[in-house]
């Protein structure tokens, strides 16, 4: 049986910040509300956060996308980017808000984690057929 990729959509498990500067976080922290479809897609060897930011100066553009690497065990950074001009050096508040939204969401306790991960929800598959598409590789 092949092991796709799994996607989770809540209940995340906090991220450890050792990258951003105090100011970037405060600026974040602003920007929570502005933060959707949030998404942790695992393979076997890689975590991948990834989340859309709403413009706050133009609703009617595309929203910006941050994509945040972190390592399976630990939950530490390894890399993270943004599409707005800041974000190349990924420190920007996008990024910022990103990790503050998944350290304070909270739909369910740590304890699911192996769970979840042996069990992909057949809902988020349904829902998300495309994103699995894209990802999957085998
Ligand atoms: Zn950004």
């Amino acid at each position: 049986m092949a092991c796709a990729n799994i996607i989770i959509q809540g209940g995340f498990t906090p991220i450890v910040n050792t990258f951003l500067r105090p100011e970037t976080i405060r600026k974040g922290s602003e920007l929570q509300d502005h933060v959707f479809d949030v998404q942790e897609i695992r393979s076997r060897s890689s975590v991948l956060m990834k989340a859309k930011v709403v413009r706050t100066v133009s609703l009617n553009e595309s929203p910006y996308e941050v994509e945040i690497d972190v390592d399976h065990e630990s939950r530490a950074i390894i890399t993270r980017r943004c599409t707005c001009v800041a974000g190349i050096s990924g420190e920007c508040k996008h990024t910022a808000a990103v990790i503050q939204f998944i350290n304070s969401e909270r739909s369910s306790g740590q304890t699911d984690l192996c769970q979840t991960w042996k069990t992909p929800s057949k809902k988020v598959q349904l829902l998300y057929p495309k994103g699995i598409a894209e990802k999957q590789t085998e």
